[in-house]
């Protein structure tokens, strides 16, 4: 199977490697992207059990020395105690500014380890392995990183590109379901924001390989974006289609309903309000719930519109008195919708499923 790749231009530059079983392989690239310099790579206590061994090995087999960090796996882990445990740890075991530190696996990893990278030492090179579809296709691009507070998701981190992403799809065939079914959420979104014809890729099954030709074809549409606004002051807005209900949902649900679903339903909420207040192609929002269900995603909610809102307007890095909504206007195309908060209560409301 042949490797694609796809460039990001953002700060000096770096390329997105896609390719079956090139896990394995993993040793050369991290080699020809930052030298032979020693690595410390930080996974989680699933993704240890699967792919750790594979990775030291591959570094070995280049001469690159290494030292790995192991958390228990989980959005719970994603707070300042073990991003504390991670800089002490770089920090004994020597690790210096030419070094380098690589995530193997999901966006828990990806973001925790890529905010180490932003702030030990001010900064070291940083590469990302991304092991589920979320990953994949959305977090281990773009350069963000952070770890939770008590109050709230992600509120502390730091823009942190990093020098290269290394992406293997059959890591994803030991995903459980529900973790799929989180990415295509994501995913699914990438075609309503950006290409019906990728949309319409997703009514074939995810094998091996349109898997890998899915991922491209996401990473270039948010390379693409996040060229354009680095630091997520405009076009960037764009990528949070679904997330302003998406994130209520999850709020509402004290977290216990997971990013990607509560994204799907709120995707499907804000195509049927946008329907309903004629700024979207009528059809627009069946061809979403139907593509989102084939993928067992939910597309409604059951928190009541007044929950969902006022859990919306909480959102602490909301600005000021404006909120800017993302308005599918067809499949393939979405617009900036900048509205007075009272707004949104009715964009909530037209949005559930009568
Ligand atoms: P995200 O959904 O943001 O990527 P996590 O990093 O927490 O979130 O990953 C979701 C879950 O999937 C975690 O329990 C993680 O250990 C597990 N996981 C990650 N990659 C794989 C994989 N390739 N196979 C099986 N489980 C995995
Ligand atoms: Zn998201």
């Amino acid at each position: 199977m042949a490797r694609r790749t796809v460039k990001v231009n953002v700060g000096k530059g770096y390329e997105v490697i896609i390719e079956n079983g090139i896990l394995k392989n993993c040793g050369s690239i991290v080699k020809n992207t930052v030298g032979k310099n020693r690595a410390a790579v930080i996974t989680d206590s699933n993704v240890t059990k699967l792919y750790l061994d594979t990775v030291l090995e591959s570094l070995k087999n280049v001469g690159i020395e290494y030292e790995y960090f192991v958390f228990e796996a989980g959005e719970k882990s994603k707070n300042i105690s073990t991003l504390s445990d991670i800089l002490e740890f770089l920090a004994e075991k020597k690790f210096v500014r030419s070094d380098t530190i690589i995530a193997l696996g999901g966006g828990v990893t990806g973001d925790m380890a890529g905010f180490a990278s932003a702030v030990y030492l001010r900064g070291i090179k940083f590469i990302q392995i991304p092991t589920t579809l979320l990953a994949a296709v959305d977090s281990s691009v773009g350069g963000k990183t952070a770890i939770d507070l008590s109050a709230g998701k992600n509120l502390a981190g730091a823009f942190k590109q990093p020098e290269a992403v290394i992406c293997d799809p059959e890591t994803l065939s030991t995903l459980p379901e529900n973790e799929f079914a989180n990415g295509m959420a994501e995913t699914i979104k990438y075609g309503i924001l950006f290409s019906e014809e990728l949309f319409e890729t997703f009514e074939k099954e995810p094998t091996a390989d349109n898997l890998c030709e899915m991922i491209e074809k996401c990473v270039a549409f948010k390379g693409r974006t996040v060229e354009n606004d680095e630091f997520d002051n405009g076009e960037r807005k764009l990528l949070n289609l679904g997330h302003t209900i998406g994130h209520a949902i999850e709020k509402c649900s004290n977290f216990a309903i997971t990013h990607g679903h509560a994204v799907a339903a709120g995707t499907a909420m804000i195509a049927r309000a946008g329907e309903a207040l004629g700024l979207t192609e009528k059809g627009t929002a069946a061809r979403a719930e139907y593509m989102l269900k084939k993928y067992s995603l939910p597309t409604d909610s059951d928190y009541s519109v007044e929950d969902l809102t006022a859990a919306a307007l909480s959102d602490k890095k909301r600005a000021g008195d404006k909120i800017t909504l993302v308005v599918p206007v067809k499949i393939g195309e979405c617009i900036l919708k900048n509205e007075p908060v009272e707004a949104l209560k009715k964009y909530i409301e037209l949005g559930k499923e009568k």
